[in-house]
């Protein structure tokens, strides 16, 4: 069985963050990566509150600079499997990884979140067919047409203001009145043309067999419903945790997010957590990344007192 000093799960910005700094102590550690590394920001148009880029940054740039920045040190193992069995015994950690049993001393999770779903029948099987949750990955398909993104937070505005750029009209559907995204969001919103504000509302069903084909809207006020046409809905309503099999014992909030002290420990010696997955209330690619530094850290206090 490989054996290594540490093992990172993800390669989001919290786990670059962690391999990184890792390597850079000398260590000789592991990546396991489902995809390529940037996790989220794969799927995000752009971050404009990252700081030292005043005019913004494309995800997709953010994810190839956090993958350049990995290259120079071979010191890094990288898998490209998903982690399907996490044993922890003692100080012992053992992971199965695309069929291949392999140890570490440390390990640090750091494998992010998933889009959250409506929870409707059909969702799933419209999944890909009209519904998405990537404006960035799937804005084009309606270029021209009219769509509708559900949510009330930061990902449902910021996302609306990039479609409203390529498609005819977004229907913003919100279930309350009061929105959670920031106000600077908000006020470019109010200012589009083609974008109509519908608080208050939910989607109750969803319409077509082979394609999306409309959505039934409650108005939550006045009890009425109504059905809308449409092709394309945006489904951006939280997040989950993504977690690989973990650890039974492994101490998690009530919504499955890891529970960590401020250095990132969690209730398992040698086991770290960072990021998203991790249980907090701020989630930036910036705490991310401070995360996944914390964690290094951490990690490497915790091996040097286990070498003596
Ligand atoms: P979020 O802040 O958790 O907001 C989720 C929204 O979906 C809420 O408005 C919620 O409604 C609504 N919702 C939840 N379940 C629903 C359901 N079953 N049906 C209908 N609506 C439902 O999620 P997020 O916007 O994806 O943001 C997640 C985190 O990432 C946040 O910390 C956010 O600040 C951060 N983020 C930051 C930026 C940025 O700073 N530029 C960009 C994107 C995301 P209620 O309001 O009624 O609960």
């Amino acid at each position: 069985m490989k054996h290594y000093d540490a093992l990172v799960i993800g390669a989001g910005p919290a786990g670059v963050a962690a391999a990184l700094y890792l390597a850079r102590f000398g260590m000789r550690l592991a990546m396991a990566e489902k995809l390529a590394p940037g996790g989220l920001l794969l799927q995000t148009f752009e971050i404009e509150n990252y700081p030292g880029f005043p005019q913004g940054v494309k995800g997709y740039e953010l994810a190839d600079s956090l993958a350049a920045h990995l290259e120079p040190y071979d010191n890094i193992t990288r898998i490209h499997d998903e982690i399907t069995e996490f044993i922890v015994e003692g100080d012992s950690k053992r992971l199965l990884a695309g069929g291949e049993w392999i140890s570490a001393s440390a390990v640090i999770i750091a494998s992010g979140v998933q889009y959250r779903k409506l929870g409707l029948p059909n969702e799933e099987k419209l999944l890909g067919r009209g519904i998405s949750h990537c404006a960035l990955c799937d804005g084009n398909f309606f270029k021209d047409q009219p769509v509708a993104v559900v949510g009330g937070g930061n990902s449902a505005v910021e996302e609306t203001l990039h479609l409203a750029k390529i498609v005819s009209h977004v229907h913003l559907i919100h279930r309350r009145d009061e929105f959670r995204a920031a106000p600077l969001y908000l006020s470019r919103l109010k200012a589009l043309p083609n974008v109509s504000l519908r608080s208050s509302t939910v989607i109750t069903s969803l319409h077509g067999e082979q394609q999306l084909e409309g959505l039934t809207l409650k108005d939550l006020h006045k009890g009425t419903e109504e059905f809308l046409s449409l092709n394309g809905l945006f489904i951006f309503v939280g997040f989950e945790p993504a977690a690989p099999v973990l650890p039974p014992d492994l101490k998690r909030d009530r919504g499955g997010f890891i529970e960590t002290d401020t250095e990132m420990r969690t209730n398992l010696p040698g086991v770290f957590a960072a990021g998203d997955i991790r249980s907090k209330l701020c989630r930036q690619v910036v705490t991310a990344v401070g995360d996944g530094a914390t964690a290094a850290n951490s990690a490497y206090t915790y091996l040097e007192q286990q070498h003596g």
